[in-house]
């Protein structure tokens, strides 16, 4: 069993960290080694803070994860907090019983949830304030008095 990362191992769920940074680098490769940097380029990539140290790395305190258990519907379950730890994070009634068995699994997953982010988003609508901009007089002259007690 080779390590993936600190104390983490070849073979687990580990794996997708590791494979994350081979996809990404475009480069030939294994997962092993790579696990940690996984987890920084995939917070990176959707847009969490990196709010943990890559070398002393402790999965359960990443924001990504607590994203996930705090948006169980958009993750798809109550285990998402313990993605890079168990396979159940991966549970889907029908299509994953029993967690993720196969790297496939844990894309199945991820695409899952993009496609449930994406949903959301299309439901969002956010009002237009071009039109109320519009009407406001540009040249209305403003009060120079306001502006020097901020800057004292
Ligand atoms: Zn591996």
């Amino acid at each position: 069993m080779t390590t993936t990362g600190v104390g983490y191992h070849c073979g687990t769920i580990n794996c997708c960290g590791g494979w994350y940074v081979v996809a990404k680098s475009m480069e030939c490769g294994t997962c092993a080694g790579y696990f940690t940097y996984g987890i920084k380029f995939i917070c990176e990539d959707l847009g969490f803070p990196i709010d943990f140290d890559v070398i002393n790395y402790n999965a359960g305190t990443a924001s990504i994860c607590y994203w996930a258990k705090d948006n169980p519907s958009i993750w798809g379950n109550n285990e998402g907090q313990f993605m890079f730890n168990d396979k159940h994070a991966f549970y889907h009634p029908t299509k994953r019983p029993e967690g993720a068995l196969n790297l496939r699994h844990i894309i199945d997953h991820w695409t899952e949830v993009a496609e449930r982010v994406k949903a959301l988003e299309a439901q969002q609508t956010r009002m237009d304030i071009t039109k109320s901009l519009a009407v406001i007089p540009v040249d209305e002259k403003l009060d120079a008095i306001i502006h020097a007690t901020l800057v004292k």
